[in-house]
């Protein structure tokens, strides 16, 4: 176990590619706060056996991270339980399908508030606990959307671009302190947030689901597979390794040849 004492904060781990990285992580011997929404009883059994294959303590922080005070809330939870986070990993995220002139208002708020200002607000109160400790591992779940673009994903495209931005800034000015930060930018992964996308693109695109499968979503996939939470998972931990310890502002693409084209 490699992970043994350290602490990791996992946004949105409550499902999809959030949980997997709580697994990997937790089968290295990490402590774990996990975050996100979903049945109680669900997210207790996965913080419990979370628990029980680190060996160390896993708590779940279950604040909506739209809102700041929210986010400060979790911050200070992981505090106040484990001393601090080691591994910060930005992962919760969402999605709206719509043309740019008819995006509702809400929805591009909550999408810049969650995919990107909430990345801001962790990182910004996670820092200092890794500078004095002078080890850390930022991990983003930035996207292909951080590196390209698609239509009618106005306020995620937006969201990521400027999450890979922050990323730079960051491992900039955390570089001599142990600290690296790094965006992990999957292709298409499936998971809940991408099957729920299907209904909107159908109307978007007045395609069929399988049109939206094939035509739309692994259209751009060189590999025409969808890529795995486990793949995704394996890459933030090689991250938190020591091998790792040189790679600094990278954005790291997980995604099956798309954004080679
Ligand atoms: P998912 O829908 O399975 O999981 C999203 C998680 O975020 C859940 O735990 C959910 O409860 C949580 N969440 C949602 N709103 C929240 C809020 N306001 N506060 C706190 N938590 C909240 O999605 P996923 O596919 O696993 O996506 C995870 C990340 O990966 C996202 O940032 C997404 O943009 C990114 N990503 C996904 C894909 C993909 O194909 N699935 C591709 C590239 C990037």
């Amino acid at each position: 176990m490699t992970l043994q004492g350290k602490t990791a904060l996992i946004t949105g781990s409550t499902s999809g590619i959030g949980l997997a990285y709580a697994k990997a992580l937790a089968a290295e011997g990490a402590n774990i706060v996990i975050n996100g929404f979903g049945d109680k009883d669900a997210i207790e059994s996965e913080r419990a056996a979370l628990e029980a294959a680190s060996g160390g303590k896993a708590i779940y922080s279950g604040h909506d991270l739209t809102k700041v005070e929210e986010i400060e809330a979790m911050m200070q939870e992981a505090a106040a339980v484990f001393g601090g986070v080691d591994i910060l990993i930005n992962n919760a995220g969402m999605q709206h399908v719509a043309p740019v002139e008819e995006f509702p208002l809400d929805k591009w708020n909550l999408i810049i508030a969650l995919n990107l200002n909430s990345a801001f607000h962790t990182c910004r109160l996670a820092i200092p606990f890794m500078k004095q400790s002078k080890w850390g591992r930022i991990i983003q779940t930035a996207s292909a959307h951080s590196l390209t673009a698609s239509p009618f994903k106005s306020a995620y495209v937006t969201a990521k671009h400027g999450l890979a931005g922050l990323t730079k800034t960051i491992a900039l000015e955390t570089a001599t302190f142990g600290i690296t930060a790094n965006c992990i930018s999957p292709g298409y992964v499936w998971t809940p947030l991408v099957e729920n996308q299907i209904p909107d693109t159908m109307k978007a695109r007045n395609m069929t689901r399988e049109q939206v499968m094939n035509d739309v979503l692994l259209a751009g996939q060189p590999t025409k597979q969808f890529v795995t939470v486990e793949q995704v998972a394996a890459t933030a931990l090689f991250l938190c390794s020591d091998a790792a310890a040189n790679i600094t502002g990278a954005n790291i693409s997980v995604d099956g040849g798309w954004t080679a084209q």
